[in-house]
């Protein structure tokens, strides 16, 4: 099935279509193996089949992900001796993701969590026995229970708190020296995403917002969160960080911006982007 354009040309599906062709993402222990080629500059994460060929000797279980410009795409779980094939590197998911276009993001992030999920539920949780796997959707189902499992997506909130021309950047206390972001964290059982916003940040900065702007949502394979990202306004510009999740937090001009942040083709960096680009407008 070709994908409506909204869905920027990737449809997701667990059924193949019989293309003569298919797109393959390559994943082991998380990584991705990519063409060599493309292991810079403009990388491309999908395998041709006719190139995945010798991989197939390599590889442990594939998934149908779904449709992409009307092609089938699977996921292959390959054994670590793959990134030994000739003509591809190993990635690391983290980089491929940053310089990764809408659809590619879709595909990879699906791939990734499809992958992560069935190798997690193949037992029921309710009774122990195990869980068969459904042939028309991606469902796995215990035959004694008949209790579906279903990929579990978890919402996020992520924030870029600003005071005027200023946006907060946040550091984990895990991170490098000089990498900053924006504002984080799950939606609990029972809260909106509101909520889980007000709650966040006075937890993590001591700091109370309002005029909350929704600005979209994105998926993020680790393994299975939405992000749905959001710009604030704080009421003061007060921090008092946490010292838990936060180890340091300050404000920064949309023109003397921290030296490591998020790229745009993830959300923390659409979010930066969008903060600049109003501050511009306001301010510049
Ligand atoms: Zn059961």
């Amino acid at each position: 099935m070709l994908a409506p354009s909204y869905l920027n040309g990737f449809y997701p599906s667990s059924i193949p279509t019989g293309s003569p062709s298919q797109w393959i993402v390559a994943v082991i222990e998380g990584d991705l193996l990519v063409p060599s080629y493309n292991s810079s500059g403009t990388a491309s994460a999908t395998i041709t089949s006719d190139q995945a060929g010798p991989l197939r000797f390599f590889r442990e279980r594939s998934l149908c992900v779904g449709q992409w410009q009307g092609i089938d795409c699977e996921v292959w779980e390959l054994i670590p001796e793959a990134a030994l094939s000739d003509g591809f590197v190993r990635v690391e998911l983290r980089s491929l993701l940053a310089q990764s276009g809408d659809a590619e993001f879709s595909l990879i992030s699906r791939a990734l969590q499809l992958l992560d999920w069935q190798a997690k539920n193949k037992f029921c949780g309710a009774c122990g026995g195990p869980n068969l796997a459904s042939v028309t959707e991606h469902a796995f189902q215990c035959q004694p229970c008949q209790i579906s499992q279903y990929p579990r997506i978890s919402p996020c909130v992520i924030v870029a708190v600003v005071k005027d021309d200023k946006c907060l950047f946040a550091r984990h206390p895990n991170w490098p020296a000089n990498r900053f972001s924006t504002l984080a964290g799950f939606i609990e059982a029972g809260e909106s995403a509101e909520q889980a916003l007000h709650r966040e940040v006075f937890e993590e900065v001591g700091i109370e917002i309002e005029n909350i702007r929704y600005v979209g949502s994105q998926a993020w394979p680790y393994p299975g969160q939405l992000m749905l990202g959001y710009i604030a306004d704080a009421k003061t510009d007060k921090i008092t960080i946490d010292g838990v999740e936060i180890a340091e937090a300050n404000w920064h001009r949309y023109d003397q911006l921290p030296e490591v942040i998020a790229p745009p083709t993830i959300m923390a960096g659409r979010l930066i982007q969008q903060f600049i680009l109003e501050s511009k407008a306001k301010y510049g």
